[in-house]
């Protein structure tokens, strides 16, 4: 790797401790010392905290489909319990799939709507950022959200995420996974969003996603990065819940080709089950300049959690 600075994590998982292990022995191969950790349990946040003080932010978990099933009122006991408990920020996976997964129509309970108003005022209230995981890879569209009773598009769906951050200029929002738009083909309406709404970062969360979409045409991603430099966070989504080694070392590898080297139909480390019919997923990197990233391996994230780090 061509980059020795240091380097911020902003979108990492525990959920267990021997997988917490391993991303930490790893992370700090990578030359990461610090990192964002979405804490799927109480037990894993405590375990994190006593065997890693000062490595971490964290961010309280809350389930996209719980709203579904339960109503909002138990989201609000969590934002107010958020910081006492030692959380710095909020965490909400709002895939498609929840809506699946708690047979919630496509209208009900959108995030931009007035019901779920309270929601984010509690967030504000609090002064916590944002950080939310809504919509999902262009494939999952074509392979997994099939079934109309849940889904409709994309569109729809970036519609309701564009719609939340508009709607709450206050909320500093970390959108996971490139705000879901990596695809070369949306990376224009993305700028648009950059340019239109200055309340939210994106990160680089999910390895095989964002080096997949943004390896298809390196001249459009590359300008793209350099001129979005400040608005993204380096993350790479592991989720500490194995201790295979390798797990954590192909995501991380995957990610510092793509935006350090100038390798060339480079094979992605690992499996990428959407490209594994269809000849697979391969690396083009992006040879970004150091200060391009510095910025997007830490000076962004610790502008954004400033109060924290
Ligand atoms: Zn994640």
């Amino acid at each position: 790797m061509e980059y020795n600075g240091v380097i911020f994590d902003a979108h990492t998982h525990a959920i267990d401790a021997n997988g917490l292990d391993m991303l930490v022995e790893i992370e700090t191969v990578f030359g990461i010392n610090q990192a964002l950790l979405i804490c799927h349990s109480q037990e894993i946040m405590s375990y994190a905290e006593r065997t890693y003080p000062g490595r971490f932010i964290y961010a309280k978990y809350f389930s996209g489909s719980s709203r579904f099933t339960e109503g909002v009122g138990p989201m609000l006991k969590e934002i107010a319990t958020l910081k006492s408990e030692g959380y710095h920020l909020a965490k909400m996976q709002s895939a498609p799939m929840m809506r699946g997964r708690a047979s919630a129509s496509p209208e009900s309970l959108r995030l931009d709507s007035n019901e779920m108003a309270c929601f984010f005022d509690a967030l504000i209230d609090e002064g916590v950022p944002f950080m939310l995981h809504l919509s999902d890879p262009d494939t999952y569209y074509t392979i997994n959200y099939a079934d109309r009773r849940y889904y409709t598009s994309k569109e729809r769906d970036l519609a309701e995420l564009e719609g939340v951050i508009a709607r709450y200029p206050s909320l500093r929002f970390q959108i996971a996974h490139f705000a879901a738009q990596p695809e070369i083909h949306r990376l224009e309406n993305l700028a648009r969003w950059f340019e239109t709404y200055p309340n939210f970062n994106v990160d680089t969360g999910s390895a095989r996603w964002m080096t997949r979409e943004l390896s298809k045409d390196s001249r459009k991603a590359r300008s793209f990065l350099i001129k979005y430099s400040d608005r993204l966070h380096f993350g790479t989504d592991c989720v500490a819940f194995t201790p295979d080694r390798g797990y954590y070392e192909g995501r991380h590898l995957a990610l510092r080709l793509l935006l350090e080297t100038d390798v060339r139909n480079e094979p992605l480390p690992f499996t990428d089950a959407d490209t594994a019919e269809t000849g697979g997923t391969f690396i083009n990197g992006h040879n970004l300049p150091d200060s391009v990233l510095k910025r997007i391996y830490w000076e962004n994230a610790e502008r954004f959690f400033s109060d924290y780090l």
